[in-house]
């Protein structure tokens, strides 16, 4: 019999191994004073890194006798088979793909806390009568192939396979041929109609669990995001010679929008409430000269809200003022909106579940709304979904400065596995 000290060794084992990928030099970070602020994990599909890092995660699942299969987007799946049926499969897991100069826990933790809550239940001899499956998304961050949630977004018929694999990175290469050189196009085809529940451990990516000093938080609901990108079209002139009446200035007009997203986004928040944001994150000037008068802006707006309504109210009060604009500083302003990802409403039955789980192991928990896109809003179009979210160290994340405590992931991985539990029995009790 294994001691608690013990299994929680080997899940923080898995995490500090595999968190060495994708550092620069490769080392590994067992602790919060040994983060280099400049050098995080960078593993974008494809990569040296991510191979080497899904090679990691494959010998794991092998080890605690996962039967392995790779599907043609390249989503990885361990699974322990039934004791009762074989399909209404439990899923849990998450992706192992990071943003440029991330953490070693975004993504990583789901997958290996899941692996380590059926490594758990196996050597309690829990007989789960439904199968239970990890599954690693394919480009979770969209770090490498533009768009984000792809491995997800496939298995869920978001995006048709073929449209995803000729997606092409900056280099050129396709996915499909990324996929291929490091090993991963598998030719399985996984459906959906087999799963029954799916559910994604997570860092929160925010600051309120940590602040307030709270365990575990489970996900009601996922923002919707909406990306709108603006180029604002003037005429470039000598910033000496061309009087201020003559000017087609197109940073004064950027400037404007800069000012409008921010006031709407308050304006909407006020009057309709829920949770509201709009940021200008992006703004590229040309040709950035000081002594030239801007001919050309492009600015990236950036629209959250867990109500659909108010995005679509947000993303058409800001394209009406944007076009306001055109007759008062005699500019052109193209609007482009980027296909948006809709807000996720969470399966209340799993967040039942995920609250009774947290109980029995004696934590704290606050339902909450996630701010930050996750694979679990694709399948929760299809399945049962549900999020449970642990601390993260003041809030941040996506930096080389992300960090998690072992004590918060041991907590987790225990509601996870309590949650697996009574998620993989038919009765649910
Ligand atoms: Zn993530």
């Amino acid at each position: 019999m294994k001691t608690k000290d013990n299994i929680a060794t080997r899940l923080k084992k898995d995490l500090i191994m595999s968190g060495q990928y994708g550092r620069e030099p490769q080392r590994t970070v067992s602790n919060y004073s040994q983060l280099d602020p400049d050098k995080g994990v960078t593993r974008p599909t494809g990569t040296e890194a991510n191979k080497k890092v899904r090679d990691f995660c494959v010998q794991r699942m092998l080890d605690a006798n996962l039967e392995v299969k790779i599907d043609m987007i390249g989503n990885i799946y361990g699974r322990k088979e039934g004791s009762k049926i074989n399909d209404g499969i439990v899923m849990c897991g998450s992706h192992l793909d990071s943003v440029l100069n991330g953490g070693q826990f975004d993504g990583a933790l789901g997958v290996f806390s899941s692996i380590e809550a059926i490594r758990r239940l196996t050597e309690e001899h829990f007989e789960n009568e439904r199968p239970i499956e990890v599954v690693i998304f394919t480009g979770e961050e969209g770090s490498a192939f533009g768009s984000t949630l792809l491995g997800s977004a496939v298995l869920a018929g978001k995006i048709r396979i073929d449209d995803a694999l000729m997606q092409k990175n900056t280099n050129g290469q396709t996915l499909k041929n990324a996929l291929e050189a490091i090993g991963y196009l598998g030719n399985f085809k996984k459906q959906l109609d087999s799963v029954d529940c799916f559910i994604e451990t997570h860092i929160e990516q925010g600051p309120v669990l940590y602040n307030e000093g709270i365990s575990i938080g489970i996900v009601e609901n996922i923002v919707g995001i909406a990306w709108v990108t603006v180029t604002v079209t003037g005429q470039s002139n000598h910033a000496g010679t061309t009087p201020m009446k003559m000017r087609k200035d197109a940073l004064l007009a950027a400037a404007e929008i800069v000012t409008a997203v921010n006031r709407n986004a308050n304006e909407i928040l006020k009057t309709r409430g829920s949770g509201l944001v709009g940021t200008v994150g992006k703004l590229v000037v040309y040709p950035n000269g000081v002594n030239i008068v801007p001919g050309k802006v492009e600015l990236g707006i950036d629209i959250r809200d867990v109500l659909e309504e108010n995005m679509l109210i947000m993303i058409e009060r800001t394209r009406t003022f944007m076009k306001e604009l055109e007759s008062r500083y005699g500019v052109a302003v193209d609007i482009k909106i980027s296909p948006t990802h809709a807000p996720a409403h969470l399966s209340m039955d799993v967040m039942q579940i995920i609250e009774d789980s947290t109980r029995r192991c004696g934590l704290s928990f606050k339902r909450m709304n996630s701010g930050a896109g996750h694979d679990a809003q694709n399948m929760a179009t299809k399945v049962k979904t549900g999020m449970i979210f642990i601390p993260s160290v003041d809030g941040i994340s996506h930096s080389p400065l992300e960090w998690t405590t072992w004590d918060d992931i041991e907590n987790g991985t225990a509601v996870l596995t309590q949650t697996i539990r009574t998620l993989s029995k038919l009765d649910r009790k």
